[in-house]
């Protein structure tokens, strides 16, 4: 047999083969996949704005005035006023001097870390960062140094022994980690890197839209933002658009414009898309309610877990269970299944081997009972 059919045959195997199951309807939580309707627990829609009337007839109005695609990229005629308005009311939103759009998180990563790091640099990255910050620093060329998980003891042993032997050094953290809903020691973070003289970028794709006043984010909530270099986020999951950004100074932004290759040679991102963020962006100021709702939700379902014996480390919307064996967790995803919840088992490679886990996403949407009901049938299911 050919080397991807025993790729696939192994995964398989494993219980780990990763397939697309379309669904056919999503409204509100409610998501109807093969015809059986289930409470959605796995979107990062955490604020329910992708269904919001607002981002809808923004969508709707941007593509009747401007057309249904950018058809070049920014750097040629695919820049619209609109872009830049994006740029500037989200620099605003995170205070900080300057914005450029991504066409994603990923691009944003992948381009940005390879933009300012190369070979002879190093990278002091936590060990659970997302894919694309890694696959950005293995792009860069540069050194990758893993520290363990939310550890500033761990990064600065990292950074006592290596930094000096670098030219330019960069630490990279997310605010709030996408598998396991944690933060990280950020004002330690900032102490040690001021102090060994490197860069800080944060990947708040799960913090923009929900922490910080009107949901600029963690490294807003602690006063941080003067003191980070690169701050990126999202616009595709609490603010229910998509595409991203990048916060930093305008000579950051840019230079990025002129060296950054997944900014460059893209096409640009649709008007409609981009109007729907700035539609997302005006309603994290007019109604600050969802994001209260939504902490007081998360804070609920922590609790009523807690209650019937689970471990919760969550500081977030985002709740895992960690099961452990990937088979177990799937099984476990398939029992909620069947009473109505669609919480996918999260398994290797997504999250280290032996911590296969079901990730439950709050959302804004979610009532009390319905959170009850998902605490009660997960409880049954595990405590038997
Ligand atoms: C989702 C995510 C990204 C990627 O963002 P996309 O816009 O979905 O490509 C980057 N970093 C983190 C931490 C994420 O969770």
């Amino acid at each position: 047999m050919g080397k991807l059919e025993d790729f696939l045959e192994e995964r398989k195997r494993l219980g780990l083969l990763r397939t697309l199951r379309p669904a056919e309807l999503r409204s509100g939580t409610t998501i109807r996949r093969d015809g059986a309707e289930l409470t959605d627990f796995s979107s990062n829609d955490y604020l329910s704005l992708s269904q919001h009337p607002r981002l809808k007839e923004a969508s709707k109005k941007a593509a009747e005035e401007l057309g249904a695609g950018a058809c070049a990229s920014r750097l040629l005629s695919g820049d619209l006023k609109i872009h830049h308005d994006l740029e500037e009311k989200t620099a605003h939103l995170k205070g900080k001097e300057s914005a450029l759009v991504f066409n994603s998180g990923y691009q944003a990563n992948v381009g940005v870390i390879s933009a300012i790091c190369g070979p002879g640099d190093a990278v002091f990255s936590d060990r659970l960062n997302h894919a694309s910050i890694i696959d950005g620093i293995l792009l860069s060329g540069a050194r990758l140094f893993r520290f363990d998980h939310n550890d500033a003891g761990h990064l600065e042993t990292l950074l006592e022994k290596h930094a000096a032997r670098f030219e330019n050094r960069l630490i990279v953290t997310e605010t709030i980690f996408s598998m396991d809903g944690d933060r990280p020691p950020l004002k330690d973070i900032v102490r040690l890197k001021e102090k060994y003289g490197c860069q800080l970028m944060v990947d708040e794709a799960h913090a923009t839209g929900i922490f910080g006043e009107n949901g600029s984010g963690v490294a807003a909530e602690e006063g941080l933002t003067d003191r980070i270099e690169v701050i990126m986020g999202t616009f595709g999951k609490a603010l229910g658009g998509f595409g991203a950004y990048v916060a930093a100074t305008k000579t950051i932004t840019q230079y990025l414009i002129n060296s950054c290759r997944s900014f460059i040679y893209s096409t640009a991102l649709p008007p409609s898309v981009i109007a729907a963020d700035l539609a997302a962006l005006e309603l994290l100021k007019n109604e600050p309610f969802r994001r209260k709702t939504l902490l007081e939700n998360a804070a609920y379902f922590q609790d009523e877990l807690q209650k019937r014996g689970f471990e919760i480390h969550s500081r977030s919307q985002i709740i895992p269970v960690v099961i452990g064996n990937a088979e177990k967790t799937a099984a476990l995803s398939s029992l909620l299944c069947e009473q109505g919840f669609f919480v996918p088992p999260i398994r290797p490679p997504t999250v280290p081997e032996g911590s296969s886990r079901l990730r439950f996403s709050v959302c804004y949407g979610h009532d009390r009972p319905i959170l009850v009901k998902l605490a009660d049938c997960l409880d049954k299911a595990c405590h038997v």
